[in-house]
């Protein structure tokens, strides 16, 4: 049986895009059999579909690291046909064909049950950007940040995770500072519940210095680089950054004066190789204590449309979630 999906091959002249007919038999051997309703886009959606080799190494390949829908087939007394799933993380999409196809075929161990409160859809709304802003400030909140420590900062605001992060951490009480490049988003960040503004610019004010004035009380950085080496000075004593991305660099160019005068902590985030069970629980929250809706944070795409958002999420210029309905081809 055929189903459609998002083609990336690698030829002498660059990478080329289509909708491809795929066969079901040519998806890996494994536990569960899922008709995928709607995936998004992520930023590592975009690397793999350009060939960066930390993602992807094999094409011709069907990106896609988000997929939520219905059981088909199970080998697994965990998972019963006609069951709503997600899945996100591990090899999904990277090696192993991903959420930009009607079907994938994954270890019942990368599965989610849809949690309470969720749908395909809405699941899909959070994706991977949206779970790691929640990761983030998970551990953000067990590192003992509290409202009451001072403003928490945001790069990369209009961003994926960014902007999952401005609202949930709004919603949870926190006072949120937006860093972003685009100016014409803040109406929209503010609406989400940011209540200051900095430029890419300003949030390197006193870059030269070791360490800056205590600001922020917290930090939800996606971008790395000299940005979050700047925000890591600029924590209020005992603050905490949970890092997430690379957006502007890999480099966290730093003294180790924040640390050892400061308190600070730097919080690594992975959602990718999350083990499972903190995967379940942590979307269990989502759709329950921390259920935020981000239908303001998101714009429907059909799988004809990605060719043309993989170089704009590249460059920066997306704004919110990509979320992908796979009934759109
Ligand atoms: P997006 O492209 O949606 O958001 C990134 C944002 O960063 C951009 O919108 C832009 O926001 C800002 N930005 C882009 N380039 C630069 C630059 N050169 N300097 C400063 N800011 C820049 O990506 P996602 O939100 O999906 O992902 C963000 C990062 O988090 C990525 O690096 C991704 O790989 C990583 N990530 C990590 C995960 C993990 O498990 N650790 C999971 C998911 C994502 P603005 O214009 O508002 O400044």
């Amino acid at each position: 049986m055929t189903f459609r999906a998002f083609w990336v091959e690698k030829t002498a002249q660059g990478f080329t895009y289509s909708i491809a007919n795929r066969e079901i038999a040519d998806l890996p051997d494994d536990d569960v059999l899922i008709e995928v309703r709607f995936s998004s886009l992520n930023y590592k959606d975009a690397l793999s579909a350009t060939g960066n080799p930390g993602v992807t190494r094999k094409f011709p390949h069907t990106p896609g690291i988000d997929a939520a829908g219905l059981v088909l087939e199970s080998r697994s007394s965990e998972f019963k046909v006609g069951q709503q799933v997600l899945v996100m993380g591990y090899d999904l999409g990277m090696n192993t064909p991903g959420g930009y196809g009607q079907r994938i075929r994954v270890p019942a161990n990368w599965v989610v049950p849809m949690p309470a409160g969720l749908t395909p859809a809405t699941s899909m709304h959070w994706g991977t950007a949206g779970f790691t802003a929640a990761l983030a400030i998970e551990k953000l909140l067990q590192a003992g940040l509290k409202p009451g420590h001072g403003p928490v900062v945001v790069t990369g605001a209009s961003g994926g995770v960014g902007c999952v992060a401005v609202k949930l951490l709004s919603t949870l009480g926190f006072q949120v500072a937006a860093v972003t490049g685009k100016a014409a988003q803040h109406d929209w960040l503010r609406k989400l519940g940011a209540t200051e503004f900095l430029t890419r610019e300003q949030a390197l004010d006193g870059v030269e210095r070791p360490l800056g004035k205590e600001r922020w009380g917290g930090a939800v950085d996606t971008v790395g680089g000299v940005p979050l080496a700047n925000i890591v000075k600029s924590l209020k004593h005992s603050g905490s950054v949970a890092v997430c991305g690379l957006a502007a660099s890999t480099e966290f160019p730093i003294t180790v004066l924040p640390f050892i005068l400061r308190h600070v902590n730097v919080l690594g985030i992975d959602s990718v190789e999350l083990p499972i069970a903190h995967k379940r629980a942590l979307w269990g929250r989502i759709g329950g204590e921390w259920r935020v809706d981000l239908a303001d944070t998101v714009q429907m795409l059909g799988l004809s449309d990605l060719e043309a958002v993989v170089p704009k999420i590249l460059q920066g210029g997306m704004v919110g979630r990509g979320v992908v309905d796979l009934s759109r081809v």
